[in-house]
């Protein structure tokens, strides 16, 4: 069954990126879970930021059978232990917003010492300053470490 298949998913970004990644056209693909596709994010300035896409187009994570919820929870914690052992922030910041993509979906964002607004929200950040993309390199081996590290978490 496609992601896409309601009308209302038609026109959902996530669902779109979800296609592109069962075509194998998604360089940022880090994982396929039950529940989730995982990949790294497109705001690197947090290094290891990654964003977990729920296969379906399911908008609000408390319609989801409890059983379902604590299973996809349960990947969310995974991935947020990969990118720990990967890393190694001060913290992770946990982010499930659907405010301008409303099919459910996780932001986990490793956060820094270094990091002048570490304080606030990584959305305080301008737009232009966090979509840092890595050398293609650089991206590579993060990815792999990550899937790694992750493979080895649900092993
Ligand atoms: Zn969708």
């Amino acid at each position: 069954m496609s992601a896409a298949d309601s009308p209302a998913a038609a026109s959902c970004g996530i669902c779109g990126l979800i296609e592109r990644i069962r075509g194998s056209s998604f360089a940022d693909f880090i994982a396929e879970l039950e529940h989730h596709y995982v990949i790294l994010g497109d705001a690197q300035f947090y290094r290891g930021y990654c964003a977990l896409l729920f296969k379906r187009h399911v908008m609000e994570l408390h319609r989801l059978a409890p059983e379902i919820a604590r299973s996809a929870f349960d990947e969310v914690l995974a991935v947020a232990r990969a990118i720990d052992a990967a890393v190694h922030p001060i913290r992770l910041n946990y982010e499930n917003l659907g405010n301008q993509e409303p099919h459910l979906h996780w932001h986990i964002f490793p956060r820094s010492a270094d990091d002048p607004m570490r304080l606030a929200p990584v959305w305080m950040r301008p737009e232009a300053e966090r979509k840092v993309t890595l050398d293609d390199r650089e991206r590579r081996a993060l990815i792999e470490s990550l899937r790694a590290e992750l493979a080895r978490i649900l092993r």
